[in-house]
């Protein structure tokens, strides 16, 4: 890390012209092992992101998973992991644009635990700042300078006492949460906004949607009123970095009986065991560090 040095005239520094990724390892202590989480689909995502970009970062999503595995493997982390990877315009240069810039891509890795305490109910606030129109700064390219705007809302909700915030679209729908994407359980079904509404592509989004279908538990992706916020059953938050996190209170309101739900306990504990490569079936969701294949 203290090597790793980029200049203060960087374009990416001054213009948020950057592309990442975050991406979990988790330790299995039983097996010795480091198990990176949808390491293919995390790396897709990034060369979408960079295409957005005009980021050419001159390697395929195998080349970069080699990276990653190489990275946590070289560390010799026994804990928990998050993997970095960022793509960026890394021309020290005063102009703003995409074009005729030099293209760089570095990746770190670091320890880390549960980013939310996951077994305590989350209060949230739908926040005054507005999710980034696809139109303006796009959610589907997850871009450092799009952090902005989670930035801003999640500084206000805490500020303001709560733990996250919700962010509407420009059209007033629900989007998602300042790094996570939402579900809500209405009706033993489960809700969580489109595509289309100004959302991260979510990995663990569309992990959930597979558990979901194994559970028995039918999912809608549909628009979603902020005051279905208000009546669902229960709400919950995920991501690599919140994993399933319920959501118990929302503008004060309570949701369902103010406790994690039912639904969102046991989509909630088949995530995490299978994140853990307790679940043979999810095995192919991951990529042994130690050891065998990667990808
Ligand atoms: N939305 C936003 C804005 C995020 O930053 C994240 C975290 N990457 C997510 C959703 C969840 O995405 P994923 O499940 O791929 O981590």
């Amino acid at each position: 890390m203290e090597e790793a040095k980029i200049s203060i005239a960087t374009h990416a520094f001054n213009y948020g012209t950057g592309c990442f990724e975050g991406i979990r390892g988790y330790w299995n202590a039983e097996r010795e092992q480091v198990y990176l989480v949808k390491l293919q689909h995390h790396f897709r995502r990034l060369l979408n992101s960079v295409r957005l970009l005009r980021i050419d970062i001159g390697l395929d999503a195998q080349q970069l998973c080699d990276i990653a595995v190489e990275i946590v493997r070289r560390s010799e982390y026994h804990e928990d992991v998050y993997v970095r990877p960022i793509a960026y315009k890394a021309s020290p240069v005063i102009k703003v644009g995409l074009l005729h810039l030099q293209d760089a891509f570095c990746c770190f890795s670091a320890p880390m635990g549960d980013y939310f305490d996951i077994n305590k109910g989350l209060s949230v606030t739908v926040s005054g700042w507005r999710r980034n129109d696809d139109n303006a700064i796009p959610a589907r390219a997850k871009a450092t300078g799009g952090y902005l705007n989670a930035a801003l809302a999640i500084a206000d909700a805490q500020d303001a006492g709560f733990d996250e915030a919700i962010l509407l679209t420009h059209d007033g729908h629900v989007s998602e949460g300042s790094a996570a994407n939402l579900f809500l359980v209405m009706n033993g079904k489960l809700i969580t906004p489109p595509v289309a509404d100004d959302i991260l592509v979510g990995i663990t989004r569309g992990a959930i949607m597979e558990l979901a279908e194994k559970l028995g538990i039918p999912v809608a992706e549909r628009r979603v009123d902020r005051t279905e916020l208000y009546v669902a059953d229960e709400i919950f938050l995920c991501g690599t970095g919140v994993q399933v996190a319920s959501v118990t209170k929302v503008d004060g309101r309570k949701i369902g009986d103010g406790k994690m739900g039912e639904i969102t306990r046991s989509i909630q504990d088949l995530y995490l065991s299978a994140v853990h490569g307790e679940v043979e079936e999810y095995m192919d969701w991951l990529t042994p560090v130690y050891g065998g294949r990667t990808g």
